[in-house]
């Protein structure tokens, strides 16, 4: 935030404060209170392994940290939570969810007790407007989110939250819907996107997968426009893939991995930087790409 929005955010602050009744503060303002706008991240957190393997997105991911204001709660979409309808996870303490097969013990002993934050889901299902959110108790943390969250604050010491991805709807709905949850970077919420721009694992080049920087023609051209449009604020392209070519059908299999990437962009204001980093390909058919804004 530059000093002119900071000075004016501090200028309206009473004024909003003065105009809202007491009963219409939720319990968010005491654990959350208003707080400078916190950036968000767009994460890519490609294999499970990065959560216990030592390597440069693991450093990049700590590094991110170093750059950013220490929230008060995280507030995670993650590629691996798709359901029918939307929802937020309400539990106190949400479970360490290993939703995945094929991977060594170490990764399923993984426990990462970051704890929940009900007040701050409950907040989030009363300012999206586009459709009811509903209350899960039944979810937890999936690696989306524990596996890159845990080298941001290995503490668990950052309340964490997901909120779904709903399967039945177009990425311009997905987009719409992400602006909804912009109040809460005044919050000290950190609003992280969790999957990979370009994710497609029935093209991974097994016998790459030690090769660095290895990346397909029709990978590297997609992750080199996905860029373009990211940096030119063309977010109408990106949420509009299916019409920009093979390279993008290829990189965008199926939505999941992408999505995520949409709310984070639609989060930026006008006047906010975009930082990338880890932005390499990795076995052919994978970007690690990610994205600070702000
Ligand atoms: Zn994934």
């Amino acid at each position: 935030m530059d000093r002119k929005h900071f000075l004016k955010s501090l200028a309206l602050l009473p004024i909003a404060a003065s105009g809202m009744r007491l009963k219409d503060l939720n319990k968010i303002t005491e654990p959350l209170p208003a707080t400078e706008k916190m950036p968000v991240l767009f994460l890519g957190h490609g294999s499970p392994m990065n959560a216990i393997e030592e390597n440069e997105f693991v450093t990049g991911f700590r590094n991110v940290t170093k750059q950013i204001p220490k929230p008060n709660a995280i507030l995670c979409i993650s590629a691996h939570w798709e359901t029918n309808g939307t929802f937020v996870t309400t539990m106190q303490s949400p479970p360490t969810i290993h939703d995945f097969g094929g991977f060594p013990q170490a990764l399923f002993n993984v426990q990462y007790p970051a704890p929940g934050n009900p007040q701050l889901a409950n907040e989030t299902k009363s300012i999206i407007k586009k459709t009811i959110v509903g209350l899960d108790d039944k979810w937890g943390l999936d690696h989306g989110a524990w596996s890159v969250i845990k080298h941001l604050y290995p503490n668990a010491d950052v309340p964490v939250i997901q909120l779904s991805l709903d399967y039945n709807q177009s990425p311009q709905y997905h987009y719409d819907l992400a602006k909804e949850i912009s109040s809460l970077r005044n919050k000290g919420v950190l609003i992280i996107g969790s999957g990979n721009m370009v994710h497609n694992l029935g093209m991974v080049a097994w016998d790459k997968l030690n090769v660095a920087d290895y990346g397909f023609d029709w990978a590297l051209e997609a992750r080199q426009k996905m860029k373009d449009f990211i940096l030119n604020d063309n977010h109408q392209s990106l949420i509009n893939y299916k019409q920009q070519g093979r390279p993008f059908q290829l990189a965008i299999p199926s939505a999941e991995h992408y999505l995520p990437l949409l709310y984070t962009l639609a989060l930026k204001e006008k006047y906010e930087s975009i930082n990338l980093f880890n932005d390499k390909p990795v076995a052919g058919s994978l970007t690690m790409t990610s994205v600070r804004i702000g």
